[in-house]
């Protein structure tokens, strides 16, 4: 079994296909969803995470590939600006999961390890650099 991240925009035209409904139907993947938004335009954005078998994963993206659906792998929902960072720490105890984290206590230099990032949004509000920003 593998687990990917995956970012899904819809264009106006497959915001009301039910592709999610799919994956899971058809194609025996285990979806948890992060994050989800039709805007008034009606585009859709869906930030989520995959797990099934590899052969599943394929045919799944065959059949996302089918579709006006932009599809990109990783963490593409939450961006952290390693330029605007200031190393304050603020976003440190509002993060639950530990993505932004201290590499070095005695230097006190924050990372981010977008592998633990779950976009709970929290680091946006509670850093004063604005280093922390949503794709969506
Ligand atoms: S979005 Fe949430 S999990 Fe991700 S880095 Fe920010 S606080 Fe941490
Ligand atoms: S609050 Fe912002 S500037 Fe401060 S450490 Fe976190 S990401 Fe960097």
């Amino acid at each position: 079994m593998i687990t990917q991240k995956v970012f899904l925009y819809f264009p106006k035209s497959e915001t009301e296909k039910p592709i999610v409904y799919q994956l899971v139907k058809e194609y025996n993947l285990v979806v948890n969803i992060y994050r989800a938004k039709v805007t008034p335009e009606e585009e859709g954005y869906l930030s989520l995470e995959i797990t099934g078998t590899e052969e599943d994963m394929e045919r799944a993206y065959s059949y996302l590939n089918k579709f006006e659906v932009n599809i990109q792998a990783g963490n593409v929902g939450l961006h952290w600006d390693p330029e605007k960072c200031a190393h304050c720490g603020n976003c440190i105890v509002h993060c639950p999961t530990g993505a932004l984290h201290y590499v070095d206590k005695d230097s006190r230099t924050v990372d981010f390890n977008e592998d633990k990032c779950v976009e709970c949004l929290a680091c946006l509000p509670n850093c004063p650099f604005a280093a922390c920003s949503s794709a969506f």
